[in-house]
């Protein structure tokens, strides 16, 4: 396994105002060294990208967007916002795939993929998420799925981008896979990966994202190949987002 740093993002979704963006500077208070040894980042809301970018210019935390148009050029496509633009905002990093998005807005590998490229055509790390639901866990697909996903999903240009491993069945909720079932499905993710990238593969960050908190993260994070974590609900607030990135091996 190469040097992989660690990255431990918080996925804000439709929550936060203005006000909250200051738990962000609370956060960077929190971490001290930490920061210089995982990468950390949070990805509010569109709104607040460009201030929440600016605020924390000078700080240890990276600012990134849970979305981006799959249209590299400027173009006329009412309420899209481009990855050019979230660069040109401060933006680091882009969630694209998010489960939310494949479901509720019915957006399937291959506009994925097409939202990775344009991220990375911009200068941005594109978060590919995939994952099961859980009638594909129950019917014995995990594999095919997750493994359908990680092939068509992530960009075929290269530059790096980080892949999420998001059960669907665990997003929002208060069940995770077990340890075991977690270091199965990343290995499967980094052999897909390996099958396209041959050894660059290794050099592909993976995290876990699914009800991560506080109590959980710890041992999530000594799983063989997890890399780090995509964190909803508990990156809302500094005093849990600190207690996750506190709690893994390389914090400290
Ligand atoms: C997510 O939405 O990416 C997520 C992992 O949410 P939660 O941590 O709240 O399950």
């Amino acid at each position: 396994m190469g040097a992989r740093k660690p990255l431990i993002a918080g996925n804000w979704k439709m929550f936060g105002r203005a006000a909250d963006l200051a738990e962000i500077g609370v956060l960077a208070e929190t971490i001290g060294a930490a920061a210089g040894r995982i990468d950390i980042l949070i990805c509010p809301p569109a709104a607040y990208v460009q201030s929440s970018a600016w605020q924390n210019r000078s700080g240890p935390i990276l600012i990134g967007a849970q979305d981006c148009s799959p249209n590299g050029a400027d173009a006329a496509r009412t309420g899209e916002v481009s990855a050019a633009m979230l660069a040109d905002a401060g933006a680091k990093y882009v969630i694209v795939g998010h489960s939310e998005r494949r479901q509720i807005h019915k957006e399937t590998d291959d506009l994925v993929r097409q939202k990775a490229e344009a991220a990375l055509s911009a200068g941005l790390i594109p978060i590919v998420c995939v994952g099961e639901t859980q009638d594909e866990r129950t019917a014995g697909k995990v594999a095919d799925v997750v493994g359908r996903q990680v092939r068509s999903s992530v960009p075929s240009q290269s530059g790096a981008f980080v892949v999420a491993y998001e059960p669907v069945w665990a997003i929002g909720g208060n069940s995770t896979p077990t340890l075991a079932e977690i270091a199965e499905v990343h290995a499967l993710i980094r052999e897909t990966l390996a099958g396209q990238f041959g050894g660059q593969a290794n050099d592909t960050r993976i995290l876990y994202g699914g009800s991560v908190n506080p109590k959980n993260a710890g041992e999530i994070f000594t799983v063989a190949g997890v890399d780090g974590a995509l964190v909803g609900r508990a990156s809302l607030k500094a005093a849990d987002f600190s207690a996750i990135i506190l709690g893994h091996p390389a914090a400290v």
